[in-house]
């Protein structure tokens, strides 16, 4: 029987959780989902120099707001944790020492001064890219070019030392990635990375590959910023004798404009968030997350679904449930994809749409100041809704649903409110005071019969009357509008509006 899926999403708590990293979640969780298997978190956090406080609750949060739930992992426990690395500390040096002990890695004793140095006078002679390999090693402090008495001496006398890898020499080193097809590398361009430091701490290599085979992770599946560290992957998995997952890397996310890749300073900086949650740095720097600008986290997990995969056909919206039916990795494709602001909008706005008014209502809630009946904040949603990508946009382009006017369309006075229109909405206020039965169709009746008696066109009347009632030029049904709104605030409105509105013109 083939194993069960397995797939672990592994980021480092190096900063805030970049859409990027929340795609490579999705995927993950999707083909864990997929196939029936578990979806795991793994915090990798064994670069102490650049651990981020807060970003490990930050990544946690993220993926909670965005429904993708692990099945073991980081603030969710298992069988196999701990699932945070630091907290793993002590079990990777026995792996460290198998490899030295086995020949495929070796002890250095090089500081970082001697290190600097070498740089330094490789540079000097025009090389400036100097590095630790399968060449320069013999030339270095190391088990390998110091004889066995004088590592001996150097251990025992406690010298610091890293664990390196030793890189064959031109070999050519193949696997088969889910995404890419073959990829071969060949060794002599690669250069022997530490795998244990000083300090204690595995580098992230050594306990990526430790844990992902003590984790039994069937499918590394990642960004494909991690390609090139994939050969040495697939070399440490044959230098331990186990088994190697499946790879796959997926493609870059770039820029609107199709020019590298997204960073996080693209973000705020062209109008978008990065992010999926605000974050604000230790320096007090804010960085604007999906949820906090009003996005639903349906329409960006949909949104981020379909850049680099997509299912074969035009579709395009889909809950996370017929997600997980439709995904396959066959169809993630290897070139970048571009990352569009505006379609990201449009999945809100298709979100927006598809929620019932009461449900919408229920979000506009709170962010109203001020007592509103339930059922009142429902039929405003329903009447604004069409028109809204964030339910913001309902609040605010529905103002006069929620206080009272507080300014009139600033060309709607000028183009529309001619010398007849007091006279005309002084007439249509008669009329519709003397409504029993106020409702949008006893409304629209009452007008229509209005501009047939005074044999005026829809343009005369309309836009003096939508000024009146809301301030603006533009927006839903005004019989719609009036009936929500109800009878004593269209007559009130009505009543003051007109002179205010004469005034303003007069001024104007
Ligand atoms: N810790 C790595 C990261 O920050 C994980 C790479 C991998 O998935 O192997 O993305």
């Amino acid at each position: 029987m083939a194993n069960k899926v397995r797939v672990r999403f592994a980021p480092s708590p190096t900063g805030p959780l970049h859409m990027g990293g929340v795609r490579t979640a999705l995927y993950n969780y999707l083909f864990a989902k997929k196939h029936g298997g578990d979806f795991i978190l793994r915090i990798e956090d064994t670069d102490e120099k650049r651990f981020v406080p807060g970003a490990q609750d930050y990544i946690i949060e993220s993926l909670k707001w965005c429904g993708i739930e692990p099945n073991e992992g980081a603030g969710y426990g298992g069988e196999l944790g701990p699932y945070i690395q630091s907290e793993r500390k002590d079990l990777y040096k026995p792996y460290a020492d198998m490899l030295v002990e086995n020949g495929s890695a070796y002890i250095a004793f090089d500081s970082p001064e001697d290190l600097e140095l070498m740089r330094k006078q490789a540079a000097d002679q025009g090389l400036p890219n100097w590095q630790y390999n399968n060449i320069t090693r013999s030339s270095m402090k190391n088990s390998i070019s110091l004889s066995k008495e004088e590592v001996e001496k150097r251990l025992a006398s406690g010298e610091p030392y890293t664990v390196r890898m030793k890189m064959p020499r031109n070999q050519d080193i193949k696997f088969e990635d889910e995404i890419r097809g073959w990829v071969t590398v060949n060794t002599n361009n690669l250069d022997d990375k530490v795998l244990f430091k000083p300090t204690g701490m595995p580098t992230y290599h050594l306990a990526n590959i430790v844990d992902d085979h003590l984790m039994q992770i069937t499918h590394v599946i990642r960004g494909e910023e991690w390609l090139p560290s994939a050969p040495l992957h697939v070399l440490l998995y044959d230098a331990f004798g186990w088994e190697r997952p499946k790879f796959a890397h997926l493609p870059l996310i770039l820029r609107p404009d199709g020019k590298g890749k997204l960073s996080k300073r693209d973000g705020d900086k062209l109008g978008f968030p990065v992010f999926p949650l605000d974050w604000t740095t230790t320096e007090g720097e804010t960085y604007s997350g999906y949820k906090e600008s009003g996005y639903f986290a349906d329409a960006f997990i949909n949104m981020l679904s379909l850049l680099g995969w997509n299912p074969g056909n035009n579709e395009e919206l889909f809950k996370l449930d017929e997600m997980i039916e439709k995904f396959s990795i066959e169809r993630v494709g290897k070139s970048g994809a571009r990352f569009d602001p505006d379609k990201t909008k449009w999945f809100n706005q298709q979100y927006l749409r598809d929620l019932s008014n009461e449900e919408l209502g229920k979000i506009a809630e709170p962010m109203l100041s001020g007592n509103f009946e339930t059922e009142y904040i429902a039929n405003v949603c329903g009447l604004m809704k069409e028109r809204a990508t964030f339910v913001r946009d309902i609040i605010e382009d529905g103002d006069y649903f929620f206080g009272e006017i507080t300014a009139y369309d600033d060309k709607t006075v000028r183009k529309k409110w001619k010398d007849n229109t007091p006279e005309i909405m002084q007439e249509l206020l008669t009329d519709l005071s003397a409504i029993e039965n106020w409702g949008t169709e006893s409304i629209e009746s009452v007008f229509s019969a209005f501009l047939e008696r005074k044999e005026l066109g829809f343009g005369q009347v309309g836009p003096g009357f939508r000024l009146l009632v809301t301030g603006k030029g533009m927006g839903p049904s005004m019989f719609e509008i009036c009936s929500v709104l109800g009878k004593d605030k269209v007559i009130e409105r009505m009543t003051n509006g007109i002179s205010i509105v004469n005034e303003i013109k007069a001024t104007a």
